[in-house]
């Protein structure tokens, strides 16, 4: 027997098929239209960006940057990390010119590299150092010149020159800020803000309100409702104001979303965790309780003592429950402003008449979130039963280099996760179309002959521009065989063109269900059709 290669998809990663697909296309669909009623426009974005990015926005220190994320080396970079390497090890032997030559070669390939790496817009790379060494090169072939001339020997002031040289492009290549891998996206916020500075969106009026959808990539363990690709829906409103009334109707939009897709059962979780002027505090207060309670925790909030405290509030670990339930809670520890604000974001959330829950232990996985932080969560997903996170970013822009004074807030849902629970509760999509809707195609056109199939394909067009899904069978088939099909295919109707029918003009409608048949001239077939 030969071996057929079979191939699977990545562990992780999966196919969505119809009818499931229908199921997405109407989440995104309505999620798109109700988001439109709040004044949001979609941005399409990048599904990989630079791994500094994310970094940054996310934090070194969460789970997702530390152990999550699928980062892509680039071949050329290495081979510029491996080349100055080389230069930062290399060791001049005195007086052995060609050793010194070797080195100031290994420079200019160097810089030629980078040059070349650039022209491809594979990465960015700190300008003052490339600038040295692109300057540092040309002085070290002037004095490459100079000794093929002179000759040299230790103590002289070409001896004294090259090793300065040799030096400083050590320096210089050493301050070479080789520019990051990329990463494929684990969220899309980042993304967001960095559109938002690089195309200055500061000086549009109002609020930016975007929206976007697709793919998103984490290294986790698969299980039900967690995958390394998943998919989120999410919004973001960037602008100078926080007032608590864009958080409220952040969440009232949701809401409306999960409404008008009969999400039953959603529970909204708000909590506070405080801004950088009241956090720090509460945190270490945190760090200094968890210390005495350390050797009652398992390993991963031990480690988040140090690491992300916040963290350990997070914890599903049930011997750790009665420990976090005695833990110093934020609430108490929130500054006048943040207080303020926490208020009065309820009070704007009981304006909309939306429920909430209040749970102090809401913290959010990713360093850049303050104040307002939020998750629904929603029912038949077993633990993984969080359907959307989100909260407010306020320093996120600055800290990614735009206007200082920008606010931000924004959500994510997890569409995986969100599809399942409809289709638990039994809001999915039956195979051919939405619920209600009958399966298969409305009408199965049956052609016998080449002059048949000649005025199929035409009524086929005419029936398809007018909206109606159109089985038109690629080869001639025996009739039996052809209205066998139409029964599995779960055809509607059977409309028959033979020879006799092209003669008179008309077709031959036969109803599946009943099997009850008529011909019908072309209008007449159309109203037929339509009346159903
Ligand atoms: P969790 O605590 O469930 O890991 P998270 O806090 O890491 O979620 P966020 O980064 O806030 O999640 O992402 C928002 C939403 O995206 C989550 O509420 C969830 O619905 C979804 N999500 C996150 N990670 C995954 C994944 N690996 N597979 C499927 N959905 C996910
Ligand atoms: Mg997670």
């Amino acid at each position: 027997m030969s071996d057929k290669v079979k191939f699977q998809a990545i562990k992780g990663v999966r196919d969505i098929l119809p009818p499931e697909s229908a199921l997405w296309n109407r989440v995104e669909q309505t999620a798109r239209e109700v988001f439109g009623t709040f004044g949001f426009a979609e941005i399409r974005l990048p599904i990989f960006e630079q791994t500094d990015l994310f970094k940054r926005s996310i934090g070194i220190d969460t789970e997702v940057v530390s152990k999550e994320m699928y980062t892509i080396p680039d071949g050329d970079i290495e081979h510029i990390r491996g080349l100055r390497r080389s230069l930062l090890e290399w060791e001049i032997k005195f007086g052995d010119f060609g050793d010194a030559e070797l080195f100031l070669g290994l420079a200019v390939t160097l810089l030629t590299f980078i040059r070349q790496a650039q022209e491809d817009g594979l990465t960015q790379f700190e300008d003052v150092g490339l600038h040295a060494l692109g300057d540092l090169t040309v002085a070290a072939k002037e004095l490459s010149d100079l000794i093929s001339a002179r000759g040299l020997s230790k103590d002289t002031d070409t001896w004294n020159r090259l090793i300065s040289l040799v030096e400083r492009i050590r320096l210089a290549s050493d301050r070479l800020e080789i520019g990051e891998d990329m990463s494929l996206r684990p969220e899309a916020t980042a993304s967001v803000v960095r559109a938002y500075i690089e195309h200055g969106m500061q000086v549009m009026p109002g609020n930016v309100k975007l929206y976007y959808m697709g793919p998103m990539f984490r290294r986790e363990r698969p299980q039900k409702g967690r995958y390394r690709q998943f998919y989120q829906i999410g919004a973001e409103v960037l602008g100078s104001s926080d007032a608590p009334g864009i958080d409220a109707e952040v969440i009232e939009m949701l809401m409306r979303l999960f409404e008008r897709l009969k999400l039953k059962g959603a529970v909204l979780n708000i909590n506070s965790i405080g801004d950088k002027n009241c956090r720090p505090a509460y945190v270490e207060k945190l760090r200094a309780e968890l210390q005495k309670v350390r050797n009652e925790l398992g390993a991963d909030s031990q480690r988040r003592i140090e690491t992300n405290p916040l963290r350990v509030l997070d914890s599903k670990l049930e011997s750790e429950q009665g420990i976090i339930a005695k833990l110093p809670r934020i609430a108490e520890h929130l500054c006048a402003d943040c207080r303020t604000h926490y208020d009065e974001v309820k009070r704007q959330l009981g304006l909309r008449g939306i429920a909430y829950q209040e749970n102090w232990r809401l913290v959010r996985g990713l360093d850049y979130y303050m104040r307002t932080t939020f998750e629904i969560t929603a029912p038949g997903l077993g633990s993984q039963n969080a359907v959307c996170g989100g909260g407010r970013y306020d320093g996120l822009v600055e800290l990614l280099g735009g206007p200082a004074a920008t606010k931000g807030i924004g959500f994510a849902i997890g569409t995986d996760r969100l599809v399942l629970s409809l289709q638990e509760a039994g809001e999915g999509e039956t195979p051919g179309g939405p619920a209600g809707k009958a399966a298969g195609p409305d009408v199965y056109l049956a052609w016998f002959g080449a002059a048949a199939q000649s005025a199929a394909i035409g009524l086929a067009r005419r029936l398809r521009d007018a909206g109606f899904v159109v089985e038109l069978p690629a080869i001639e088939m025996k009739f039996g065989k052809s209205l066998g099909l139409a029964d599995r295919l779960k055809a509607r109707h059977a409309v028959i063109v033979g020879d006799d029918e092209l003669a008179a003009g008309v077709v031959t409608v036969k109803r599946l269900s009943d099997g009850t048949q008529q011909k019908l001239g072309e209008q007449e077939l159309f109203s037929y059709l339509r009346a159903i």
